[in-house]
């Protein structure tokens, strides 16, 4: 029986893949220092935990408008304007299960078959097979290092044909840690304009920046660019609550009910009660998010310093979210107990099996001579894993 040809040839996402055998590898006794999925350590802050628990006490555990119910839309587009200097109705807004499920429903309500979509590589896992399953194409733009693998203008110029759909932004970058200045977002704001494109701003983490100024919106850099950017944000990074599958959408609202009434048909709306803890993440007590970020900067500090300090490995110092794009290049080709090391997967593969650490390969990124470290796990767990990789790469150098 032959099934779905579409879906034989969506990869699973390598970042949940990896997180997944290096956690059952851990239940099993392994001591494994895990690298991988970019998952806060943090508790989600109690005031949160407790409006799940009185949601739940106040019966609030029945469907809710598939979009997600009035008082968050309120709360998101507070958030809007506080943050971003966005001004959204409720009419404008999705609320779904994680920014994934956003990302997933805005390729399915613009794309149509064949229509382009352009993303910077390297890329989260995601955007190309999300793409894909949409019927669209996904077209990579690389960027280099020196420019931090940022879209630059002459390139991305060169990726647009009749064909373009959409420009997929993402600030700050989830493997690079990449954020786009204002100027960086006007020449994209330009092109998208001269082109008739959607963008698609993956904003989820605008809290990570570690910089001085705060990340820009690009929707809101004018009423155009306003008018047809697709603004995708969450909690699961934020607030650290990952696992409770909540992410919202802003945008056109020709495009946020096409989203809704995909979203009806599939999952229709997203968890009752977590929507009410994100309530009070949204509305209450901002101070975790502040202490979080600050250990989140020692954290980068710290594994930027050692990774530069050896002459075999090398990284850049992310400005945001929070992994490190380390630069495998000098440990291609190397032998490592009679198994050749011909790519990033083959580097991750060896240094779980040696050395007991899971990392991202970043092949799964499109750039083979990288692998991608989260560093939302603790300093004594990275203090760790680093010397490990050290370890490892210095036997085998
Ligand atoms: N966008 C990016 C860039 C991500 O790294 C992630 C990872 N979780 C998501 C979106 C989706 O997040 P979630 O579905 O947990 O809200
Ligand atoms: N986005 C996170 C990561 O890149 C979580 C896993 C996933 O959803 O891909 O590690």
């Amino acid at each position: 029986m032959i099934l779905s040809k579409k879906v034989g040839k969506i990869a699973p996402s390598i970042t949940l893949e990896i997180t997944a055998k290096a956690k059952k590898m851990k239940a099993e006794g392994t001591d494994v220092i895990i690298l991988a999925a970019g998952e806060p350590d943090f508790n989600t802050p109690l005031n949160i935990q407790n409006a799940a628990i009185e949601a739940i006490k106040n019966g609030y555990t029945k469907y809710t408008p598939a979009s997600g119910i009035d008082e968050l839309k309120t709360a998101i587009c507070n958030k809007f304007k506080r943050d971003n200097n966005l001004n959204y109705s409720s009419s404008q807004i999705i609320i779904s299960t994680g920014a994934k499920q956003c990302i997933s429903n805005v390729f399915q309500a613009i794309l149509n078959q064949g229509d382009e979509v352009i993303i910077p590589k390297p890329y989260w896992v995601s955007y190309p097979e999300l793409i894909k399953l949409s019927d669209g194409v996904p077209v990579y733009v690389s960027g280099s290092r020196k420019n931090d693998f940022k879209y630059e203008e002459g390139t991305l110029r060169k990726a647009i044909t009749p064909e373009t759909k959409a420009i997929l932004l993402n600030s700050p970058n989830n493997p690079t840690g990449a954020i786009y200045s204002k100027e960086e977002l006007s020449f994209i704001a330009n092109i998208a304009k001269e082109n008739d494109l959607i963008i698609i701003s993956d904003e989820i983490y605008e809290n990570f920046n570690y910089g001085n100024s705060k990340c820009t919106s690009i929707a809101s850099l004018s009423e155009d660019a306003y008018n047809r950017t697709v603004v995708i944000n969450g909690v699961s990074k934020t607030y650290s609550m990952t696992g409770w599958r909540i992410g919202y959408a802003a945008g056109s609202e020709k495009i946020i009910n096409f989203m809704n009434n995909v979203q009806s048909h599939t999952t229709a709306n997203p968890n009752s009660i977590a929507q009410y803890a994100v309530l009070e993440a949204l509305n209450g007590d901002q101070s975790s998010v502040g202490l979080m970020v600050k250990q989140f900067k020692d954290r980068r500090d710290y594994i930027v310093e050692e990774i530069n300090s050896n002459n075999i490995l090398s990284c850049l110092k992310p400005s945001g979210a929070f992994y490190i794009m380390i630069d495998i290049s000098k440990m291609l080709g190397k032998v490592i107990n009679g198994n050749r090391v011909n790519n990033s997967i083959d580097f991750c593969s060896l240094l779980l099996d040696e050395e007991k650490v899971a990392v991202i390969p970043g092949d799964g990124f499109g750039v083979s001579n990288y692998v991608r470290l989260s560093y939302a796990v603790s300093m004594e767990t990275i203090k760790e894993g680093i010397k490990r990789i050290l370890n490892f790469v210095q036997k085998y150098q």
